[in-house]
Order: C-alpha cells, then structure tokens, then sequence
C-alpha cells in the first residue's frame, strides 16, 4: 500500500502501527534519506540541502532509491507500507511500472486539515539518534534527552517555519494531483486522520481489511 497525506498528518506513525499490524516492512523514504546524511553520501550531502530549504529530492534520484528497495525480498514476498513516495503524478507513473507484476492493494488519503498539521509540525522535536517523535506539549522525561536512547532531542530544519510554508505550498501544488490520479484508477480510500492514534489505526485496518476482503 501507498501512504499519502500532508507533512504532519501522522503518516509515519500510522505506516509504523500499520507495518506491526501486517507484519510488513514500513519503507519511509524520508527515513531513507535521513539515514543517507547520517552516513554522509554523497545522495546524503545532496538530499541534506534539499531538504533544509525545503525542497523535493529530484524523481531520478526517488524513483532509483525506491525501485531498489522494491526489489528486496522482504517487500516481494510479504508487501510493503511505502511513506513518503509517490509525492508527483510522475512519481506514481513509475511507480505503477515498478510495481506492474505485483500491484498496489490500496492507496490511503490520511486526511487532516491544513490548520492542523501547521499546529503540529511547528510543535514537533524528533530524537536525532533513533527518530523517536516528541512534541513540545510531550517531550522527553529529562530535558531535551530522548527517552529511548539518550540522543539529543531537536526541531529538524524541515519542520522549522520556513520550511513548513514551502512542503505544504509543495504539496497542494505537486502531490493532491495524486489523489485525483490514484481515484482513477480507483485505488483511494479516504481515512480521517483525526482523533488519537488507537482511533485513527482503527479506521486504517477497517479500510484496508475491507478492501482485501473484497
Ligand atoms: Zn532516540
């Protein structure tokens, strides 16, 4: 399945509850690429710059990184939760050819309000070391300490002000295309992403567990 959503609609922690409910690997491309600055590569230095400014890794560079892990045997045996790709109509082009022999089951609209997702991501620190998510109204135990593995606790530079504008401008301009594109070939489901994580998790399995059923 596909994963679709404004930045800050909990897509990442909803793929996550979503890859231990099936028992799916949870591919996030925005993990992926954080990890390739981690390491300091040469996609690493590339991508950093990108996404401080805000702007969209190049649909070469994407297409390249997903089709590979598209390609790994955990994905063609099991399936696959993919967060943070196709994020443009050409995007899901390539996708639809990567995935021609094994089609997608479902893609889900995590639908929450432009108003809302600006609260969140503007309130939002992230665990450098192990990504763990806090906000400023849920921060760690001790200071500015992650709770799971003491790394420091920060707000990214794509989650700065600046930075918010531009993803959400980029999205409503490059990846609510896909939504129209995706209910063509009637593979949309819409799911409210409203409400806690338990209901929002609720509604995704009934979604999904109705349209496998089908
Ligand atoms: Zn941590």
């Amino acid at each position: 399945m596909v994963m679709l959503g404004r930045q800050g609609a909990g897509k990442g922690t909803q793929c996550l509850r979503l890859s231990r409910h099936y028992v799916v690997p949870h591919i996030s491309t925005g993990d992926m690429l954080r990890a390739a600055v981690r390491e300091d590569t040469d996609l690493g230095r590339k991508a950093a710059e990108l996404m401080a400014n805000g702007e969209l890794v190049p649909d070469d560079i994407m297409i390249g990184i997903v089709e590979d892990r598209l390609e790994r045997g955990d994905t063609t045996q099991r399936g696959y939760v993919l967060d943070g790709f196709p994020r443009t109509v050409d995007q899901a082009d390539a996708l639809a050819k990567i995935t021609a022999g094994r089609p997608l089951d479902v893609v889900i609209d995590l639908d929450v309000p432009r108003e809302v997702v600006l609260e969140r991501l503007g309130s939002r620190r992230v665990c450098d070391d192990c990504g763990a998510n806090y906000s400023v109204a849920a921060p760690p135990r001790y200071g500015w300490v992650c709770d799971n593995c003491g790394g420091d606790v920060v707000q990214r530079d794509d989650d700065k002000p600046a930075a918010i504008e531009r993803r959400l401008a980029q999205y409503e301009a490059k990846t609510a295309p896909l939504i129209a594109w995706y209910e063509g070939r009637g593979l949309l489901e819409v799911v409210d992403g409203l409400g806690t994580t338990e209901q929002v998790l609720d509604r995704m399995v009934a979604t999904i567990d109705q349209r496998r059923g089908s």
